[in-house]
C-alpha cells in the first residue's frame, strides 16, 4: 500500500502545481485585462495581488514539499475562496462604479465553478462535498440581499439584474450534483481496480506461504521459456521437495510441518534474484524458474539452498533437509517435459540418499 501511495503523491503535488500556474496565468492575465480597460478598482488589484503573490507561494511550497499535502490542500481550497467571497462583498457591498461592481461580480461568477472543481479534484467524497456545498451557501447568504432587492443595493442589481444570479445558483447547484457523480464514479472505478489487483493477488498466491502458487508458476515458465526460446537464452529449473516430511508432521504436529513449509520458503526467498520465480508446486515441494541461468549457476544455487536448510533453524522441528532436482531447458522442451525432467533429477537424489542435488541427465 505504502509504495502505491507515494507515486499518487507526487502526482498529487503535480496537479496541484499545474492548477496553480493556471490560477497565476489567469489572475495575470485577468488583472492585466481589467488594468487596460481601467475597470479594476484598488481594492480589486490588491485582491489580484494578493492572490498572485500567494499562488507564487504555494507553487513553491508545493515544489519544495516543505508542507504536508494535507495543509497544501486546505490552503489550495480556503485561499481562491476566501478570494472570490471578497470580490462578491466588495461587489455587492462596498462603493464602487457601476463598472467596477459588474465586472467584479461578473469576475465571481465565471470562476466559482473553477472553484468547485479543484476542490472536487482535491478533496474525496464528503470532505468534498461539505466544501463545495458550503462556498455555495456563503455565497448564496452573502449574495442574498441583494436578490431581495435590499434598498441600497439597487445599483448592483440593475447592473446584473437578478434572473441571472437565480441561473447562477440554479446552474452552480447542478455543477456541484455533476461534480459529485464525477467524484463517486472515480471512487467506484478505484475500489473496482484495487479489488481487481486483490484478485489477482489472490489467484497467483498461495496461501500459506504467501509464495505463487501452482498455476502462476505454470504460467510464467511458458512466458519465460517463450522469451529465452526467442533470445537464445539458458533458462533453467529447480525442483524440491522436502525429506522425510510425512515423519516430520507425524512427529511434531501438522502446525510444526506448516511453519517449515513458511520457514523454508522465505530462507528461499531470501537467496533469489528478482527476475527468479519461485513457487509452492505441490504439498511440500517447491518450484524455482531462474531465467538466464545456465545449469551450472542453477546447481550452485540448488546447493547453496540445500546448504541453508541443512544449517536452519526450523522450530520445534529442528533440522529439516530438502533434496533437488536441476534440468536445464533444452530446444524443443515443452513446460511439463521440462518440469517432467527436473522431477526424474530429484527422484534420483531421493533414491541416492536425500539432502543432495542431482542433474537431469540431457544436461551437459
Ligand atoms: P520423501 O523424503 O521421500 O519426500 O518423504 P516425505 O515424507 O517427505 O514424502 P511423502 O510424499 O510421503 O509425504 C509428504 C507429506 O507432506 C504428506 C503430507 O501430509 C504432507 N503435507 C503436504 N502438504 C502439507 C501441508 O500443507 N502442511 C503440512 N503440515 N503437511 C503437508
Ligand atoms: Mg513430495
Ligand atoms: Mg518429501
Amino acid at each position: 500500500m505504502e509504495k502505491r501511495q507515494e507515486p499518487l503523491s507526487r502526482f498529487k503535488r503535480r496537479i496541484y502545481m499545474l492548477i496553480m500556474f493556471l490560477g497565476l496565468v489567469g489572475c495575470i492575465s485577468g488583472s492585466a485585462i481589467g488594468e487596460l480597460t481601467g475597470v479594476t478598482s484598488p481594492f480589486i488589484r490588491g485582491i489580484f495581488i494578493s492572490v498572485g503573490s500567494f499562488t507564487i507561494l504555494a507553487i513553491w511550497l508545493i515544489h519544495s514539499q516543505k508542507l504536508p499535502l494535507r495543509i497544501v490542500e486546505e490552503t489550495l481550497y480556503a485561499v481562491p475562496s476566501a478570494a472570490l467571497v471578497a470580490v462578491l462583498v466588495y461587489a455587492l457591498y462596498l462603493p464602487a462604479s457601476s463598472i467596477q461592481a459588474q465586472s467584479a461580480l461578473v469576475g465571481v461568477y465565471l470562476w466559482l465553478p473553477a472553484a468547485y472543481t479543484v476542490i472536487f479534484l482535491i478533496f474525496e467524497g464528503r470532505q468534498a462535498v461539505v466544501r463545495a456545498v458550503g462556498l455555495y451557501l456563503f455565497v448564496f447568504v452573502v449574495s442574498l440581499p441583494m436578490v431581495l432587492s435590499i434598498p441600497g443595493l439597487e445599483r448592483a442589481l440593475a447592473t446584473l439584474g437578478s434572473t441571472m444570479l437565480v441561473q447562477f445558483y440554479l446552474s452552480s447547484a447542478v455543477f456541484i450534483v455533476f461534480l459529485f457523480f464525477v467524484a463517486r464514479l472515480k471512487a467506484l472505478l478505484r475500489e473496482t481496480q484495487m479489488d481487481a489487483e486483490e484478485m489477482r493477488h489472490l489467484a497467483q498466491t498461495d496461501p500459506l506461504t504467501g509464495i505463487y502458487n501452482r498455476r502462476h508458476i505454470e504460467q510464467s515458465l511458458e512466458q519465460e521459456m517463450e522469451r529465452c526460446r526467442r533470445y537464445d537464452l539458458p533458462l533453467s529449473l529447480v525442483i524440491f521437495d522436502i525429506d522425510d516430511f510425512k515423519a516430520l508432521n507425524d512427529a511434531f504436529g501438522h502446525d510444526a510441518g506448516d511453519a517449515v513449509l513458511v520457514e523454508m520458503a522465505r530462507l528461499t526467498g531470501g537467496q533469489l534474484r528478482s527476475s527468479d520465480y519461485f513457487g509452492r508446486w505441490g504439498g511440500e515441494e517447491f518450484i524455482i524458474v531462474t531465467p538466464e541461468t545456465s545449469t551450472g549457476s542453477a546447481h550452485r544455487l540448488a546447493d547453496r539452498l540445500r546448504t541453508t536448510f541443512e544449517e536452519g533453524e526450523f522450530g520445534t522441528a529442528g533440522n529439516v533437509a530438502a533434496s533437488f532436482g536441476v534440468a536445464v531447458f533444452q530446444p524443443g522442451d515443452s513446460g511439463t517435459i521440462l518440469v517432467k525432467r527436473a522431477d526424474m533429477a530429484l527422484y534420483r537424489a531421493k533414491t541416492l540418499g536425500k539432502n543432495r542435488v542431482e542433474l537431469d541427465t540431457a544436461a551437459t
